[in-house]
């Protein structure tokens, strides 16, 4: 059933643009796709134009397809559905002839860009924090992001070296992520009639976690509005109109470049009414709603009604370790272990478990192993094969041959491996695409390789998959997914990295990013959550550390009870806090 705050954002008039503030489990992708259907079934679409749905991941993208009341034919004449990055990859295929690139452009993998990167910045690349430095400037420049990190030490050469790569990427054909977004934007700059075009097709734009767009998706999304902001409204025929959804209270990728309060700054740029899904659907967990309340309006939980959430003090790791490891054997005498999840700020922290997790035969699903770096490691030899066919520009052959004769060479076997199971399926549907078919085998792969990074959506196909296995994830990849039972590992003011963020790093954006990212935490549970800590935590040198709770975990403190294991005590948090605080 739609709600008052559902019904405002469907039934609204066609002319008006919106920024819709949608909490965790408020239904948004319902709001998203109730709207979609009206505009449609209503006739409010206009002779050849569409709907483009743009979304920060493809996730949710699958998730609202599916929810849509409209016949097939009406998605495919009206619909499309985007990231911002195969939004961009399409148009440049298209019309990049423009600016030095052919349709078969390949997206460079990372390994790639990184030799790339060695190989033009030479001895100053070994150099500490070269790189890392070099990465905050890209940002910067193209993002104008994290601009605290960067230091005017290596700007020159920083930019020669930065022209170079971008040189060499136009002339051998490819662009990396980053780049398809610009030269998006370069096209769209010199041939103003191909934004032209993008703005008239799409009369109505949908965009979802708004609150995680950087800078280039802001400048990409803001082009194809501009128009309805230049001309005067009336002009209906030319005029675009969008609605974004988001949440700032789920903003958590600002050390990706995404920026601070970037849904403030749309109602700045752009005339927009601002809204908010005011309603709970997903989950009624009384403490959830408390949390919500106490984030968004300052409610101080009624702590008689809401369940305490157990933080556990371990001494030492092993201790922990134990106690998850016989936690998860009691609970999966009642729940699948899929309704099971670890989730830690950093991989790094959930080491000791998956050791341990393995020794007891607990099947589990890490999600570190499906980062597309660690992919293109751990299957490298699949696409050095796919390259060689490129290199050598092979006519005629197979992609699904050419996958399960790599396989078998290299002695991989493809039933039971999740990764290799998901390509071989991939790769047999975009075989018989009508655009594929008759194309040569080399360019075939140029295009599975670049849809393969574009549009494998690992969030939908592990959670179809990963049924009977527990899930473990670092907070970033957990998003979107919910849990019966959830553990959080790790709330030592350690957090993240090597230190507690208020203490030593304590700028305004990174303590509301990292309160944000235990807010998705906490809230990836449907019944029940825990949290564990150490005394002690044992650093990369080895050497024995003592440790507090992060300073973090003060703001959530009235939902938590800290328990001294050890000592079989309930500990009060100004007794155990971060000593810095
Ligand atoms: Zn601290």
């Amino acid at each position: 059933m739609e709600d008052v705050s559902q019904r405002k954002i469907i039934y609204s008039a066609v002319d008006e643009n919106f920024i819709v503030i949608a909490p965790p489990g408020y239904g948004k992708t319902y709001t998203m796709a109730r709207r979609i259907s009206y505009l449609i079934n209503n006739n409010h679409i206009q002779t050849s134009r569409k709907i483009l749905g743009l979304t920060f991941t493809n996730a949710a993208a699958h998730e609202m397809y599916k929810k849509l009341e409209i016949t097939e034919e009406q998605k495919s004449n009206y619909i499309e559905i985007e990231t911002f990055h195969s939004l961009c990859y399409k148009m440049i295929r298209r019309y990049g002839k423009k600016i030095g690139l052919t349709s078969n452009f390949r997206i460079l993998p990372d390994k790639e860009r990184l030799e790339l990167n060695s190989s033009i910045f030479g001895d100053y690349y070994q150099k500490e924090d070269f790189e890392t430095r070099y990465e905050y400037w890209i940002q910067e420049k193209t993002l104008k992001a994290n601009k605290k990190y960067v230091d005017e030490t290596y700007n020159d050469i920083f930019k020669s070296g930065y022209k170079s790569f971008q040189d060499y990427l136009i002339s051998n054909d490819c662009l990396d992520f980053n780049e398809i977004l610009i030269q998006a934007l370069v096209l769209w700059k010199s041939y103003p009639q191909i934004l032209e075009y993008y703005q008239n097709l799409y009369q109505f734009i949908l965009v979802d976690e708004f609150q995680d767009t950087n800078m280039l998706q802001y400048n990409v999304f803001s082009k194809l509005i501009e128009r309805t902001f230049l001309q005067e409204k009336g002009k209906i025929g030319s005029l675009n109109y969008f609605i974004c959804f988001g949440d700032p209270f789920q903003s958590i990728y600002l050390f990706q470049g995404a920026i601070a309060n970037q849904m403030s700054n749309l109602l700045i740029d752009f005339d927009c009414i601002p809204l908010e899904l005011a309603k709970n659907h997903r989950n009624n967990n009384p403490t959830i709603s408390a949390l919500n309340s106490y984030l968004r309006n300052d409610i101080l939980p009624n702590k008689e009604a809401i369940s305490m959430i157990p933080a556990h003090i371990f001494s030492n790791q092993d201790e922990e370790v134990d106690y998850i490891i016989s936690e998860i054997k009691n609970l999966v005498e009642t729940i699948p272990l899929h309704e099971i999840c670890l989730i830690s700020r950093t991989y790094w922290r959930l080491r000791a478990i998956k050791e341990k997790l393995i020794e007891n035969d607990l099947d589990f699903l890490d999600l570190e192993q499906f980062k597309q770096e660690k992919i293109e490691e751990n299957y490298g030899f699949l696409f050095k094969e796919f390259n060689k066919h490129i290199d050598k520009k092979t006519l005629l052959g197979s992609m699904v041959n050419l996958f399960k004769s790599s396989c078998e060479q290299s002695e991989y076997k493809i039933k039971g491996d999740l990764v290799l199971e998901t390509f071989y399926e991939f790769i047999c549907e975009f075989e018989t695409y009508s655009t594929i078919r008759n194309l040569t085998l080399w360019e075939k792969l140029v295009q599975l390789q670049n849809d393969m990074k574009l549009r494998i959506n690992w969030g939908e196909i592990l959670k179809n998959k990963g049924r009977g296995k527990l899930f473990l994830a670092a907070i970033h990849q957990s998003k979107g997914r919910e849990f019966e039972y959830v553990f959080i590992v790790g709330a030592e003011n350690f957090f993240p990295y090597r230190n507690c963020i208020p203490c030593f790093d304590g700028d305004d954006p990174d303590i509301e990013e990292e309160t944000n990212i235990l807010y998705v935490a906490l809230t990836r549970m449907k019944t029940k959550i825990k949290i564990t800590s150490l005394n002690n935590i044992i650093n990369s040198r080895g050497q024995k550390k003592r440790r507090n709770i992060s300073c973090i975990y003060e703001k959530f403190v009235d939902f938590i009870v800290f328990y001294d294991v050890a000592k079989r005590k309930i500990r009060d948090y100004q007794s155990i806090k971060c000593f810095k605080s």
